[in-house]
């Protein structure tokens, strides 16, 4: 059994969460091979390492005096590694860092923080440090080159029994630092769990997996033990952040499970994200989110359903301003498209302006400050009822819906609501589908 065991910024944050990191690699002989974060917040008011280089490049940039802010970082790593009583001579490689800084690319230089984590957390586990750089590797174009960076990682798995990897970065043929997006050590992980055949991926961080809906919304939400990709997907896209969202595609193809656990409460279940599973969960539908910020633009003109063309004309004016479509909901001679309010924030009335002279519609109004909910879960489609059950418990409570989206593979309904309704929609259908259920 090989597990990939990833550590996010808050389970590295400082010497004590160490400690736990140590504890959990240690409970089970499995967890051979680690992936760490940079050293995140030890508290609400803190910063993350990644912030503060990326800070630290922007001085760089514009030749402003970065010395407070390579002692914060210093800092940061000096205290771990004498709190946990580490020999790594980590002050020198930092203070070559620094004064070297003019030299460093900002990926290199944003890389580092894992980069030192990693040295750190290898000397402490009394595993092996492995750097990312010239292991991970990018094509130009930024996506992985997979099976080169298979065979570097399986030859590394060869050579030693176990070993730390810093997440976030690696780097191109031409031996440049790539970083991955924010957040993007969670990618590293998979691309690990992937290439080394894993039986699991664990993803620790700092809280027990996902929930059923939005605690600040909902009261005391159940825990998801079990979910899909796909349903993930739909959960994150609508805002449910716990792993980064690119990292599942990784492990998907290979339906290697990804283990959200929590570095505070190990004891506790977690989330399993799995495709395909036998275990069934208890209710109907798996998860609700949502997302505020959206506009409908609505169109009605006589006969469309027989004029060619003219939704694509529509959509051709929005991907000139690079509005991308979140939903398209359409009747016979009418349809709506509802897109992001940031995305027409500024061209909204030019994009109207050219649709009205273009498309010459009857009547063209818009909806502004709606809200998404998400209703997901695999069961839906083949358990009959749940939409009539979701309309219903919205119904009995007067919440007027102004979209309604299936998508094709039934796993998902999606809603929109008006701003001032969208917290109360998610407590009805949790409550119409989990509370009511209980009782
Ligand atoms: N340290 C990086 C960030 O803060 C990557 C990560 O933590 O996964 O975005």
């Amino acid at each position: 059994m090989i597990k990939i065991t990833k550590f996010g910024g808050s389970s590295v944050a400082n010497a004590k969460q160490f400690q736990k990191v140590k504890q959990i690699v240690e409970a089970d002989p499995s967890r051979r091979y680690v992936v760490v974060s940079a050293p995140g917040k030890r508290n609400s008011s803190d910063n993350k390492i990644t912030d503060l280089l990326y800070l630290l490049d922007a001085h760089r940039q514009y030749h402003v005096d970065a010395s407070n802010v390579y002692r914060l970082i210093r800092q940061r790593f000096v205290d771990i590694k004498t709190e946990l009583g580490l020999k790594q001579p980590i002050e020198k490689e930092l203070d070559t860092f620094y004064t070297n800084l003019n030299q460093y690319t900002q990926a290199e230089i944003v890389s580092r923080g894992e980069y030192f984590c990693a040295k750190l957390m290898a000397e402490y586990l009394g595993y092996q440090f492995v750097d990312a750089k010239g292991i991970i590797r990018f094509h130009l174009d930024k996506t992985i080159d997979m099976e080169a960076t298979a065979k570097k990682l399986q030859a590394k798995m060869a050579q030693y029994e176990n070993f730390v990897f810093p997440g976030f970065y690696g780097s191109t043929s031409n031996n440049q630092i790539q970083v991955f997006s924010r957040g993007g050590g969670d990618i590293t992980g998979s691309i690990l769990a992937r290439c080394l055949n894993a039986d699991m991926y664990e993803n620790w961080t700092d809280v027990s997996g996902f929930l059923m809906a939005d605690p600040k919304i909902v009261d005391h939400p159940k825990q998801i033990t079990h979910i899909t990709y796909s349903e993930l997907r739909e959960l994150s896209y609508m805002g449910a952040s716990v792993l980064h969202e690119e990292a599942i595609f990784p492990v998907k193809e290979v339906n290697i499970p990804i283990h959200i656990l929590n570095t505070n409460h190990p004891e506790e279940q977690g989330t399993i994200i799995q495709e395909r599973t036998s275990i069934k969960n208890p209710y109907a539908i798996t998860g609700i989110a949502g997302k505020e910020g959206f506009v409908s633009i609505y169109v009605y003109k006589k006969h469309m359903s027989s004029e060619v063309g003219y939704i694509r004309k529509l959509l051709s004016i929005l991907e000139m301003y690079n509005v991308s479509v979140e939903h398209i909901p359409s009747g016979i001679d009418s349809f709506s498209v509802v897109v992001n309010k940031s995305d027409v924030q500024e061209s909204l009335y030019e994009i109207l302006a050219r649709i009205k002279n273009e498309l010459k519609p009857d009547e063209i109004h818009t909806e502004e400050n709606l809200a998404l909910i998400s209703t997901v879960g695999k069961s839906m489609s083949d358990s009959p009822g749940v939409a009539g059950k979701l309309f219903k418990a919205l119904g009995d409570k007067n919440i007027n819906i102004r979209m309604i989206a299936q998508s094709s593979d039934e796993i998902n309904i999606t809603i929109a609501v008006k701003k001032e309704d969208f917290q109360e929609t998610i407590r009805t259908i949790y409550d119409a589908f989990v509370t009511k259920e209980e009782k």
